[in-house]
């Protein structure tokens, strides 16, 4: 292994070297619970983490610990720990940096399951969620108390993909000695680097493009080495939150090809963008690829390339965006994203139903809004099946506005 190689030769080679035994040049799944000691004094070595080894796949496991490796080093962070599912790598987080007493400071913009688990679960353990406003540059310095234990964010947000200035965060976290906790889920290390702006630990949900393929459930902590063991000895291993090892095999197939897809999803989602944007039946869209998003040079700065997540407004309300989503043909109504294939939701009847229409128009979501997760087809057979459903929208918002 060789630190200088470059990230797509680091998605292919990190972590992993064909093991001595069996010389398997693809990583070997080790789909075991547990494993065997050589004698006491080695078990109880190996327990004490007085020497490196395997003991029970709930603590550590020879195929997880390779995706660890090559996550922590796509990142560029020291360690990474894999769990089970993106909000349990949340739900460790916050559970190894607070406790009862303590302040959480967080982006209310935020995927609706981390939102809700702040909501809801962190004020059950007596910790307290302390909601920035976005719109108040100083409004996260605002936030912090000395009670506060982090600082939460993800980048682009979800679903108005608007853009967060990490490094000025980043900036008030360490002002204040606390770390800055950043879900980088709809960019995967290929398009942002956290750590280089200076953030001390990364979550991802790897269910979404690192898989790439809608099959593996996954998530992962990644940050320095020290926090990373202690939170393996003492909160991963007495909560159980870990990946079962064929996920992580699966996971490790997907990252060889990240590069390549994630070139892909933005190149295609630029077209659809540009696409939207002069379309006659569409009233906005928010692509921060797009000049006319109101953070493009935020995301210039901080962003390889722009994602292919979009946000658009049909014309016609409520039953518009319904009807578009109904007359898709390629693109599937689904609630996961960054898969290969064109994903799209109308949040207002689905994920952020439960909403009255005001707290909905504070999150952002208009009732004619869609989320598009742009997939890797051929962009013309994206644009002909958007251009179909847009046409059925005419009839549904013609409709509404007589009523
Ligand atoms: C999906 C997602 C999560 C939650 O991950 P799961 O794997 O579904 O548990 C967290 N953050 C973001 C940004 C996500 O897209």
């Amino acid at each position: 292994m060789n630190k200088n190689w470059h990230f797509d030769t680091q998605c292919i080679h990190a972590g992993y070297q064909p093991d001595p035994e069996t010389q398997s040049r693809q990583v070997p799944l080790y789909m075991t619970s547990s494993f065997t000691f050589a004698n006491t004094d080695e078990a109880a070595a190996v327990f004490n983490a007085e020497q490196e080894g395997y003991v029970y796949t709930r603590v550590n496991n020879p195929t997880n610990e390779v995706f660890e490796k090559r996550m922590a080093v796509l990142e560029g962070a020291e360690a990474g720990l894999v769990t089970s599912t993106g909000l349990s790598a949340v739900l460790l987080v916050l559970i190894s940096l607070a406790q009862a007493g303590d302040e959480v400071v967080l982006s209310p913009r935020l995927y609706g399951g981390a939102y809700r688990q702040f909501w809801y679960h962190a004020p059950r353990m007596g910790i307290k969620p302390v909601w920035v406003d976005l719109d108040d540059p100083d409004g996260w310095e605002k936030a912090v108390t000395p009670k506060t234990r982090f600082i939460y964010l993800e980048t682009p947000g979800n679903p108005t993909i608007n853009i967060i200035d990490i490094a000025h965060v980043a900036q008030v976290a360490k002002k204040h000695g606390i770390p800055l906790v950043v879900d980088n889920t709809f960019c995967t290390p290929y398009l942002q680097r956290p750590i280089e702006l200076g953030a001390d630990i990364i979550i991802h949900s790897t269910t979404k493009y690192i898989a790439g393929n809608s099959t593996a459930m996954g998530g992962i902590v990644l940050g320095k080495k020290d926090y990373i063991d202690q939170v393996r000895i003492e909160d991963y291993r007495n909560t159980g939150p870990t990946a079962s090892p064929f996920n992580s095999w699966l996971l490790l197939l997907s990252l060889e090809t990240l590069p390549l897809r994630m070139d892909k999803h933005c190149s295609n989602a630029r077209a659809i963008a540009d696409y939207l944007e002069q379309h006659p039946l569409v009233d906005k869209v928010i692509y921060p690829g797009l000049a006319s998003h109101p953070q493009h040079e935020l995301a210039r700065k901080q962003m390889r390339d722009f994602g292919a997540m979009i946000a658009f407004e049909v014309k016609g309300g409520m039953p518009a965006g319904k009807a578009f989503i109904d007359s898709l043909q390629l693109c599937s109504q689904v609630a996961n994203l960054g898969d290969a294939r064109t994903l799209a939701i109308h949040p207002a009847s689905t994920t952020h139903q439960p909403l009255t229409p005001e707290q909905q128009l504070e999150a952002g979501i208009s009732p004619g809004l869609v989320r598009f997760s742009v997939g890797i087809e051929n962009p013309a057979d994206i644009i002909a099946d958007i251009d179909q459903a847009l046409q059925a929208t005419v009839q549904a918002g013609s409709s509404f506005v007589k009523q």
